[in-house]
């Protein structure tokens, strides 16, 4: 393939290094390096870690597994590997998914084109010679035509309690777990933050712990997740009918291999909701989200009712009423927050050795030697556990040097709020695209990824077809967030903002508040992103530009 994409109006052409730098190897990184590859286009992996993995390398705190079924939380692009793997249960393990993804760069010979251990500190677009020059923490310079970003969207740390270092015990935030097993045994620990994170360590940590205290702001609705071990007839069953899966998980709105409901509460008997409900509460997982009434997301009373029915459901399960209702979501619908998966999570609370600190009364304010200091005075630990989430979404890109047309940073891009074309590409920085970037669909990751990582390579095949570069308009990025935050007026999600939600910005102090999931569902959104084709991608130097759908 030629090596030189002519910006219109440039004209110079200047080798570089590779064509396209991929930073990142976790699920997309890997995904857009087997995309790039199959379409001839020379590519580059810089990764952090010491190993592939990404959000699974990191995160391998106790207890870590995906929220998402196995057998749809991984790639499809491989047919042989899809009749292989065999998944042990229905929410992997991280080692399981760490595992899987060592295998998947072993088995496409991937680790030849990826240099672990670096950490890419900047990436500088040169708009006379149409270049990327992407830099290292090794001090290592890279030139590139393309740079793709598949730097997750929950990677950079929020670490919101100061004085860490006066701290004498152990503190770990849970995305830097160290690799060698951590004792509780007899210890007393906290944990800081229910999100899905805490609420995955929660359990496990108190049954080896000496004492726990868990350090509570926003409750959640946590789901149980009813994992179990996968026989081989149910292995069987899925490889059977992978097709049919797949199928149903681009038509399902969130990607899971879910089947159509049809089914809204204001249709239903009232004296049969609460069996509506009981059947997706004991069917786990995000089935009761989505296998109960397709309207619980957008509709006040379907939710309220859903709502409420959860709340009952702490009630029954946690004897000590006081913590019961601490529990008990109350400023946000559900949905509202990222719904946990919970494996005996509200059980937990009846241990003897685990208590519950709601830090809206009395807050955190600092470490202290001992352990933490809080409103009412000193609490002792000697293992403190910080779950307490990350900068998501947008956070990687503005916490790396990242600049595109006259310099321009994506931090000064997105101070008013991080916006972008479809999660996939952001005005004014040409031939730099994002995977999983803001507005992109809320949905099981792997096949949005897919999605995305093909649509990439089609456009950077198509760029070197035409002569152009990959650059869309601001117009463009507007409208496309007009589209989502239209899509998302239409839910009973807005609520989470006051609830601190990530997905709104809005768990970061300072940080400028925006929607930044498209939560229309990912069969339209691909539908949308598909027809760019038709439409030169919507690409400022393609010959048909037209609107946006
Ligand atoms: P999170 O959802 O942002 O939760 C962070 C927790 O820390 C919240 O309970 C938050 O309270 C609390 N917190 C933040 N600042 C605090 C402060 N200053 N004082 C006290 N508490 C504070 O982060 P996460 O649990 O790491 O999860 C992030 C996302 O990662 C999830 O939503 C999910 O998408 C993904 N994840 C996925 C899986 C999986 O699929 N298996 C597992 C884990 C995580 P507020 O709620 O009040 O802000």
């Amino acid at each position: 393939m030629a090596p030189a994409n002519e910006t219109p109006g440039t004209k110079e052409q200047v080798g570089v290094d590779v064509e396209a730098i991929i930073i990142g190897a976790g699920i997309g990184g890997l995904r857009a390096l087997w995309e790039l590859r199959s379409r001839g286009i020379s590519s580059k992996v810089l990764e952090k870690g010491s190993n592939v993995g990404g959000t699974w390398y990191w995160n391998r705190y106790p207890g870590a597994r995906t929220d998402s079924e196995s057998w749809v939380y991984c790639y499809s692009f491989d047919k042989d590997l899809l009749q292989e793997w065999d998944w042990k249960e229905r929410f992997p393990t991280q080692s399981e998914m760490q595992a899987y993804l060592e295998h998947v760069a072993d088995r496409h010979d991937m680790r030849k084109d990826i240099t672990f251990g670096v950490t890419v500190t900047s990436a500088i677009f040169d708009e006379n010679a149409n270049v990327w020059t992407v830099t290292t923490d090794a001090g290592a310079t890279y030139t590139s035509r393309y740079v793709v970003a598949a730097t997750g969207q929950l990677g950079i740390q929020h670490f919101p309690v100061e004085g860490v270092e006066n701290f004498k015990g152990i503190a770990y935030h849970s995305s830097s777990w160290p690799e060698e097993p951590v004792s509780f045994e007899g210890k007393r620990v906290a944990v800081i933050g229910t999100g899905a994170t805490g609420i995955q360590i929660i359990p496990l940590v108190a049954q080896e712990a000496g004492s726990l205290t868990v350090f509570q702001r926003t409750p959640n609705f946590v789901m149980p997740a009813r994992n179990y071990v996968l026989t081989d007839t149910h292995r069987a069953a899925i490889k059977r009918d992978y097709d049919d899966v797949w199928a149903k998980v681009s038509e399902q709105p969130f990607g899971m291999a879910f089947d159509p409901v049809n089914r809204v509460l204001g249709d239903t008997e009232p004296a049969s909701r609460n069996q509506v409900l009981e059947a997706g509460w004991e069917a786990g997982g995000f089935r009761y989200i989505f296998e109960t009434f397709d309207d619980l997301l957008t509709d006040e009373e379907c939710n309220a009712a859903a709502s409420e029915f959860v709340r009952n459901k702490i009630r029954a399960i946690v004897k000590d009423p006081v913590t019961a209702e601490l529990l008990c979501p109350t400023d946000h619908p559900v949905g509202g927050k990222r719904v946990p998966l919970g494996h005996f999570y509200y059980e937990t609370f009846n241990r003897a050795n685990v208590s519950l600190v709601d830090v809206n009364s009395n807050p955190i304010e600092r470490f202290t030697e001992n352990g933490l200091m809080t409103a009412d005075g000193e609490l002792e630990f000697d293992v403190v556990i910080i779950a307490t989430g990350f900068d998501a979404v947008s956070g990687a890109l503005t916490h790396m040097d990242v600049r595109g047309r006259q310099g321009l940073s994506m931090k000064e891009r997105w101070a008013d709020g991080a916006e972008s074309f479809m999660g996939v590409m952001v005005d004014r920085f040409p031939n730099f695209f994002t995977i999983l970037g803001p507005q992109g669909p809320f949905s099981n990751n792997p096949p949005v990824i897919e999605h995305q990582a093909e649509w990439i390579g089609k456009v950077i095949t198509y760029c070197e077809q035409q002569g152009i570069a990959a650059e869309v308009s601001t117009e463009t990025v507007e409208s496309w967030y007009r589209i989502a935050k239209e899509a998302f007026d239409s839910t009973v999600l807005g609520a989470g903002e006051q609830a601190h939600s990530w997905y709104l910005g809005a768990n970061i102090p300072g940080k400028a508040h925006r929607i930044l999931y498209w939560f229309g569902g990912s069969p339209a959104y691909n539908d949308m992103l598909d027809r760019t084709e038709e439409a030169g991608f919507h690409l400022i130097g393609a010959r048909q530009a037209a609107p946006v759908a």
